[in-house]
């Protein structure tokens, strides 16, 4: 059976039985075809004069067709884009436990400051000297992203952490070459554990991954690093603290024989949310570290935003930062944007950083002062503990009932002869109305499930969040699978065939058939 839209529904299953609206509308949740199924051609929101009689250029490029462009009213635009826009989870909506991401609340201070006219609306190509005040705004930041991590200098226009590692990786790649090591030092290290970037990254500079195997409690040895360290290693990606939760507190010594054998310290520092105004990153012995703004310093990021990915640099590293950079002359301030006789790496991207961003991360930064910094990391802690203690007697803990820092990691060792998997898990949870946690990530854990609740949660946000997971695994110990395997049974889309649609993805819309009248 097919409803409005020509879509499938699921008739024959007669608890679903109430899906078969005849819009395939459910209650107030509202249906929204492409924009080019629902358009018609010939229909314009706007009134256009004909223009008057003009000789094109184009030549032989000029369209001999129709443009295509489907046309709605204005009602008509702004309903598709709203409704589009209410199909998104947000952080704005309800609590996001997605681990690693630090999907945590933009305050709207930092929105209200990013729409500053003298912020919002300047070009990058403005003269240096109408745009003092968003070069000062971007000395000001990077003044706190070095003090906050005691580093020697920052790089400001990497776009996101993946871009800041790359970054990063080309400033030691460079400091290999200035060195005459480029040819024999080939390899990276990068732990069981990393997220995908890390091993993506290294390779895409030109390097070779070596693993390092994590141990048995979650966290990288000192003697596994040293077993692989040789003449032949560039330098070692690690993330601190580590994607499984936990710090890593043999990180000094990791440093120091990276150093001795003559190779660099890069850390993924994603996760500084849990230790900025605890732990400076620079007295560790780290080279260099990305920050993820829109991670750490609450701006939008993933679907909500631009991400950016400042990444700091220590002594032996700062001379091959790329351009441009800010830089103080006196009372005014410049744009360096060229790297020629110095051993700057060049330039990553056009012009200078996503400014919106450094201007939503500085008014966090400048709205809770350091020590409100150094009580947004406790408190992230707090939050993720206060999870990890209230399900640990339900719920597996692969390294045993201690301490994390901002996420805490299950595993699904709890659901064995249960018959429902992590995946069931998560998708019950979207019945429940929560975006379900980080599943299957880190991988050296079997059916992980990591949760990262933020400092953004109250105490009875957290509670409500706690109450249910603890309903849905005394369900699932119970035996009543139902609940899971079919999940999610109250979503506009049912369970998707993920693996399908991973291997024969349909990328390219192809238009229905015009119905002949
Ligand atoms: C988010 C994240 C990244 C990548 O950052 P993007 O801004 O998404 O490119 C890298 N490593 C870790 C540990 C992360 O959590």
């Amino acid at each position: 059976m097919l409803n409005r839209q020509g879509r499938p529904t699921e008739a024959g299953d007669a608890s679903l039985s109430w899906h078969d609206t005849f819009t395939g509308n459910r209650g107030l949740q509202l249906e929204e075809a492409l924009i080019f199924e629902t358009g018609r051609i010939d229909v314009t929101g706007v009134d256009l004069d004909e223009p008057e009689a003009f000789a094109p250029r184009l030549g032989a490029l000029m369209r001999e067709e129709e443009i295509g462009l489907p046309g709605l009213s204005e009602p008509e635009a702004m309903r598709h884009y709203v409704r589009l826009s209410q199909k998104n989870y947000a952080i704005d909506s309800g609590l996001y436990p997605l681990g690693s991401c630090t999907m945590k609340h933009n305050p709207r201070l930092n929105e209200a400051m990013a729409r500053l006219p003298g912020f919002a609306d300047i070009h990058p190509l403005q003269p240096p000297s109408t745009v003092q005040g968003a070069l000062a705004l971007i000395e000001e930041l990077s003044g706190w992203l070095m003090a906050l991590t005691n580093m020697d200098a920052v790089a400001m226009s990497p776009k996101a952490g993946a871009h800041g590692e790359y970054c990063g990786m080309a400033a030691i790649k460079a400091a290999i070459a200035a060195k005459g090591e480029a040819a024999t030092r080939r390899f990276v290290l990068v732990p069981e554990s990393a997220h995908g970037t890390n091993p993506a990254t290294a390779a895409a500079i030109g390097f070779e991954v070596k693993s390092v195997p994590a141990g048995a409690d979650g966290k990288v040895h000192p003697d596994a690093v040293r077993a692989l360290m040789g003449p032949d290693v560039a330098a070692i990606m690690l993330t601190n603290p580590n994607t499984c939760g936990l710090f890593e507190t043999e990180i000094v010594e990791i440093a120091q024989i990276l150093h001795e054998g003559g190779g660099y310290f890069y850390c993924d520092g994603a996760n500084f949310n849990a230790i900025v105004g605890k732990v400076r990153p620079g007295d560790l012995g780290i080279d260099a570290m990305h920050i993820n703004l829109h991670k750490t310093f609450s701006t939008p990021h993933g679907g909500g935003g631009p991400g950016s990915g400042p990444v700091v640099l220590s002594s032996r590293l700062s001379p091959f930062a790329p351009v441009p950079f800010v830089r103080r002359n006196g009372e005014t301030l410049q744009m360096v944007e060229d790297a020629a006789g110095t051993q700057a790496l060049g330039r990553l991207t056009a012009f200078h950083g996503q400014m919106g961003m450094f201007v939503r991360a500085l008014s966090y930064i400048l709205s809770h002062g350091g020590d409100g910094l150094k009580q947004a990391s406790e408190d992230a802690v707090l939050n993720a503990n206060y999870v990890r203690a209230c399900l640990a007697d339900l719920m597996s803990l692969p390294f045993g009932n201690r301490p994390c820092m901002h996420e805490v990691l299950f595993d699904d060792t709890w659901l064995k002869d249960t018959g429902i998997t992590t995946l069931d898990f998560a998708k019950a949870m979207i019945d429940e109305g929560y975006h379900p946690m980080t599943m299957y990530f880190p991988l050296v854990v079997h059916g992980a499930m990591l949760i990262e609740p933020t400092e953004s949660e109250s105490r009875a946000s957290l509670d409500l969040f706690i109450m249910t997971l603890r309903d849905l695994a005394f369900s699932a110990l119970r035996g009543e699978k139902e609940r899971f395997s079919g999940a999610p049974y109250l979503a506009p889309r049912r369970r998707l065939d993920e693996t399908k649609a991973a291997r024969s993805p349909v990328l390219r819309w192809t238009p229905l058939q015009p119905v002949a009248e």
